[in-house]
């Protein structure tokens, strides 16, 4: 794996054992590991270490995690996954909110742990807007194209038949594919800061969309909910392997 042979990730954890596992874990991997068990080692070696990744455990000693998402946020956009124990959705969303790129939920397996590692390294924040929508102003996953200069959504080539909210919901997932955005985000990004917390709309107008562009909407493919959360775009991995 010479692509990640440099790759430097960061491990936050205070458990000895699940902190020696994702080690070993990531090694093997051919990644280059860091580990401190506390919340104020961790933002020293995040500074003088520039991780590419971090890997953080809310529940630390010192400080709770999320305290080092805000302070590493206000200056950096380096890739932050948490994993952790709480499994509330509530939790989820505001560890995204405050700007982590991803959430995991102990226990998890080492290859969803991986692939989640991959898609962050590759779409950091700073790139958020993935490459192929720069360059060719379009998205395309499967059967499905977005494409941003004609502001249309197409599925099998026709025109899917969006709404102008409905093609900006999808035109903002298609721009970070294979990343959760919370409702919270989806709404202040497309209806601004005072939208407010009420997803309702949201849900009404991702059913719609699910009608359109979906073969089975019960079993999404192109865009998946995470419950309690927000909605994540597929990559074209996703279609890869299927
Ligand atoms: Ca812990």
């Amino acid at each position: 794996m010479t692509e990640t042979a440099k790759k430097k990730i960061l491990i936050v954890e205070d458990d000895p054992g699940i902190n020696a596992f994702l080690k070993t874990a990531l090694r093997t991997d051919g990644y280059e590991t860091l580990s401190t068990a506390s919340a104020g080692a961790a933002l020293q070696v995040i500074t003088s270490h520039c991780p590419d990744c971090v890997l953080l455990d809310l529940g630390l000693p010192d400080m709770d995690g999320s305290k080092i998402i805000e302070n590493v946020r206000s200056w950096t956009q380096m890739p932050i996954i948490v994993i952790s124990a709480r499994s509330q959705e509530s939790d989820k969303a505001a560890a995204l909110d405050m700007g982590a790129d991803d959430y995991l939920t102990k226990p998890f397996s080492v290859i969803e742990l991986k692939a989640r590692i991959r898609t962050a390294l590759r779409h950091t924040r700073t790139t958020a807007e993935s490459d192929e929508v720069a360059l060719n102003g379009s998205y395309s996953v499967g059967e499905l194209v977005i494409d941003y200069k004609k502001m249309r959504v197409f599925l099998r080539g026709e025109d899917a038949g969006l709404t102008p909210n409905e093609y900006r919901i999808v035109a903002l997932l298609g721009k970070h594919p294979g990343r959760v955005l919370t409702y919270k985000m989806i709404m202040r990004e497309l209806w601004g800061p005072s939208s407010g917390y009420d997803n309702k709309i949201l849900r009404v107008h991702m059913a719609n969309i699910r009608r359109k562009i979906e073969e089975n909407p019960n079993d999404p493919k192109y865009i998946m909910t995470e419950v309690g959360v927000g909605y994540r775009m597929a990559e074209k991995s996703d279609f890869a392997q299927a």
